[in-house]
């Protein structure tokens, strides 16, 4: 499948791997050792523009098309920067901004957006709950109307970025009896009354990526910060899937390619029994399966932003099959990659163990791999 990129795009494209290198790429190992959040990651992510990819330029953005911003985060990967900063990136833009983007007011759009888009405020999105993952129709956040004011009580857990954030997009419930039709967004600033953010969780993987509990315990939003209709948040989080199978899995495709080069380059130099490494065939296949895996990872994500930017209705058989690729196969390819280095391949020194690490959570974040796969036996039955 060949979804024809413009020379601008794959111009960008290199341009964003070049400038990762350069600028990001020293950064990421110390911030991914110690499990901390790397500001001047985010400011230089900031300064390329990359956060606000989407967005028009009124608003502080590029109108940069689903493509493109695959591209974009692809290169990052593919570059070598951590994805606990990629996933950073992803809950801001794709998951919080785009979702005020998409639904928002004039007025929200106005307050929120450049703010988001440059950096200066970071996002997050809250729908997991410690009770409701998987089975997210079934949040109990509550959010109930007195006055002016909505008042939200719930606990939102696993939240990539709520312990910086300045900007919550919060689904709550306002009528449980309703199930997914009662699920209703809000924006929700730190600073508003009653909303707190929990101590960031110790992670196995995308450890730069700062994550912890968002908690509302009375908290007031003002009637100004309902986002988009009341009983449509269950329908926002579909846009959310569709970024989540998109601009969200691209880094995992960039950093199998960065696997790929560096397990490449190391099996051509480490020497056993008197010969590099890759003259054993043992060696030759796993590069070659990390290779098919990352092409077919490739087609499948290209496949949801093409759809995506054509405004097709969101293909549930081709977000899950992207979503079970990346995050299994790419599990897969993670400890082919750890293999080929042997001992170094399990110590900090080499990037690869982090690339084991973080492939991890390709298999559980924004949809598990069991539940890709009970999507797609759905489709297949009702074919
Ligand atoms: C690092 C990290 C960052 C995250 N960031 C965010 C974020 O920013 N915002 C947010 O809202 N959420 C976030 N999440 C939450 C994530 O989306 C959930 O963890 C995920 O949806 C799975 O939910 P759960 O953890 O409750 O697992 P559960 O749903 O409890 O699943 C447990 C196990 O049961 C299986 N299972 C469940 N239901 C079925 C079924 N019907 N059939 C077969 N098997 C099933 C699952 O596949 C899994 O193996 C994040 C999670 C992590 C780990």
């Amino acid at each position: 499948m060949e979804f024809g990129y413009t020379e601008e795009q794959l111009m960008f494209r290199d341009s964003v791997y070049k400038y990762a290198k350069k600028e990001i790429v020293p950064l990421v190992e110390e911030a991914d050792l110690n499990s901390e959040f790397s500001m001047e990651v985010w400011r230089k992510l900031g300064e390329m523009g990359l956060l606000g990819l989407p967005f028009p330029e009124e608003l502080g953005g590029s109108g940069a098309s689903v493509v493109t911003c695959c591209l974009s985060t692809e290169a990052l990967g593919h570059a070598g920067v951590d994805q606990g900063h990629l996933l950073a990136l992803g809950a801001h833009t794709y998951l919080c901004a785009d979702t005020i983007f998409k639904h928002g007011s004039p007025a929200q759009l106005k307050k929120y957006i450049p703010k988001l888009a440059s950096g200066e405020w970071i996002g997050c999105m809250g729908l997991t709950e410690p009770g409701a993952g998987s089975d997210a129709a079934s949040i109990t956040t509550t959010a109930v109307k007195k006055g002016d004011k909505w008042i939200l009580n719930g606990t939102k857990t696993f939240i990539t970025n709520a312990p910086l954030c300045n900007v919550c997009v919060v689904y709550a419930t306002v009528d449980k009896a309703l199930k997914h039709n009662g699920i209703t967004a809000f924006i929700i600033e730190r600073g508003f009354p009653g909303f707190s953010t929990g101590t960031p969780f110790h992670k196995m993987g995308v450890r730069a990526s700062a994550t912890s509990e968002v908690i509302m315990d009375n908290c007031e939003v003002p009637e100004e910060n309902l986002l988009g209709e009341v009983g449509k948040g269950f329908g926002y989080t579909h846009e959310t899937l569709s970024w989540d199978r998109s601009a969200l899995l691209a880094p995992f495709v960039g950093g199998m390619q960065f696997a790929i080069e560096a397990c490449t380059k190391y099996s051509q130099e480490r020497v056993q029994f008197g010969k590099p490494i890759n003259a054993f065939q043992a060696i030759q296949h796993k590069l070659a399966d990390m290779k098919i895996v990352k092409e077919a990872a490739k087609m499948a994500v290209y496949q949801v932003a093409h759809d995506k930017d054509s405004g097709k209705p969101l293909n549930h058989m081709h977000t899950s099959l992207a979503k079970a690729i990346v995050g299994d196969w790419g599990m897969k390819a993670a400890s082919d990659a750890v293999q080929v280095f042997g001992g170094y391949g399990y110590i900090h020194e080499y990037p690869i163990e982090r690339f084991l690490r973080d492939a991890k959570l390709g298999q559980i974040g924004g949809g598990t791999s069991e539940v890709q796969r009970l999507i797609i036996s759905r489709i297949l039955s009702f074919m």
